[in-house]
């Protein structure tokens, strides 16, 4: 049985983050019973996009420090990396202000850049091997930090889906585009990438989340939540339980459902520290994305893809033609005249919105299909 402790927390004061962490590992046995001195430890923050900390793109840098100063005290190496969408790890770092924040620790940090094969043994599985950054591979432990977002093609990214930056930025588009509109084929990869890493500790940063448009350009929203686990897929059960949004409904839930996964089903984890009472989360905004998966044959949604499939949305005004999304775009599916237009090739594009998760300036949203239009309507008259 999987365990999840959940600390209520108010801010992101120093000492209460700190506090709340120790507490989040006594109630696993302390740090000591996970770390060693001298072991080398990569920390895995979510540094999508060079953000302030306040607009809670990227996990706080409270908890990195706190993180730091427990594996400082136990004597650990610490190395810091991950490989944003955009840009490189350590100009999120400083921009965010986990750079300047964990100064003091020596510690170091990598832009994952080159990448090591993971090799799986494992009949249950469908990857037999992932390509991840030699840090990772190198690391004695590996310790998630994740944020919790909402997310426009996962439904919410929270500690499973952090483990995607250990794929090399190159590598990520091939991802995609394996994965096509397959929404579920990437939550498997997302779980079994997750597995294949098996981060010795997850904290999942909900003190203050992101709703509506994440997992870069949403609202923050407060939520108090600071929980750990030794499984990310434990974690983000329980986290989703706590904002209201069904098993079901964000992919690597529902995914890790259907493999039977320890920790995918909320009556069989112990929850530690708070209850999930203690927390009245109500209204979590989602992307306005409901299923890439409906049950229909698939030669019929391949006719009627225009109607089944959400899109992404462009709104000229917002954009400053930067370029990132035509440079994101792991289907070449973009066609922009700058200062004009941005133009989107929709039998080309494979849904894994890359361009909007990554648009700094939030001019690309999720349009929801025809389809989940007449089925949320169809829902309301039930
Ligand atoms: S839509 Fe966003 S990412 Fe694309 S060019 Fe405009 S501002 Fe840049
Ligand atoms: S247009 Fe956007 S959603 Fe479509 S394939 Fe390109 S990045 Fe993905």
């Amino acid at each position: 049985m999987q365990k999840v402790a959940l600390v209520k927390t108010k801010t992101y004061d120093r000492n209460e983050i700190y506090n709340n962490i120790v507490k989040i590992f006594g109630y696993f046995g302390g740090a000591e019973k996970f770390f060693s001195r001298g072991e080398k430890v990569l920390l895995k923050p979510n540094l999508l996009f060079a953000r302030r900390s306040g607009e809670h793109v990227t996990t706080h840098p409270e908890i990195v420090h706190a993180m730091c100063r427990i594996l400082k005290d136990i004597g650990c190496k610490i190395v810091i990396g991950d490989s944003p969408g955009f840009s490189s790890a350590i100009a999120v770092a400083k921009k965010c202000g986990i750079y300047d924040s964990v100064k003091n620790f020596g510690a170091g940090f990598v832009n994952f850049e080159k990448s090591a094969e993971i090799k799986i043994n494992s009949e249950e599985r469908i990857f037999k091997k992932f390509e991840v950054a030699r840090e990772i591979i190198e690391a004695d432990k590996v310790v998630n930090l994740a944020k919790l977002k909402s997310h426009g093609q996962m439904l919410l990214t929270m500690s499973v889906k952090n483990t995607f930056g250990a794929v090399v930025g190159l590598l990520k588009p091939q991802w995609h585009f394996k994965a096509g509109v397959d929404a579920e084929f990437f939550a498997r990869m997302l779980i079994e990438l997750n597995l294949a890493i098996a981060p010795a500790f997850n904290i999942l940063d909900g003190v203050y989340g992101m709703q509506g448009n994440g997992p870069a350009n949403g609202e923050a929203r407060e939520l108090n939540i600071l929980a750990g686990s030794v499984s990310s897929v434990a974690l983000d059960t329980v986290a989703a339980e706590l904002i209201k949004v069904s098993q079901d409904a964000f992919y690597t839930g529902r995914v890790a459902r259907k493999m039977k996964l320890d920790g995918a089903f909320i009556d069989d984890i112990e929850i530690a520290g708070n209850k999930k009472e203690d927390f009245n989360i109500s209204g979590f905004k989602l992307p306005q994305m409901i299923d890439l998966q409906w049950p229909v044959l698939k030669s019929i949604r391949r006719v009627l893809r225009g109607f089944s499939l959400p899109e992404p949305l462009y709104d000229i005004k917002k954009c400053r033609f930067c370029k990132i999304c035509f440079e994101v775009c792991p289907a070449k599916a973009i066609d922009l005249k700058t200062g004009e237009y941005i133009k989107f090739d929709l039998k080309k594009c494979i849904r894994c919105f890359c361009c909007q998760e990554l648009c700094p300036f939030g001019a690309i949203t999720v349009k929801e299909s025809v389809f989940d239009k007449f089925r949320k309507i169809f829902n309301n008259y039930k």
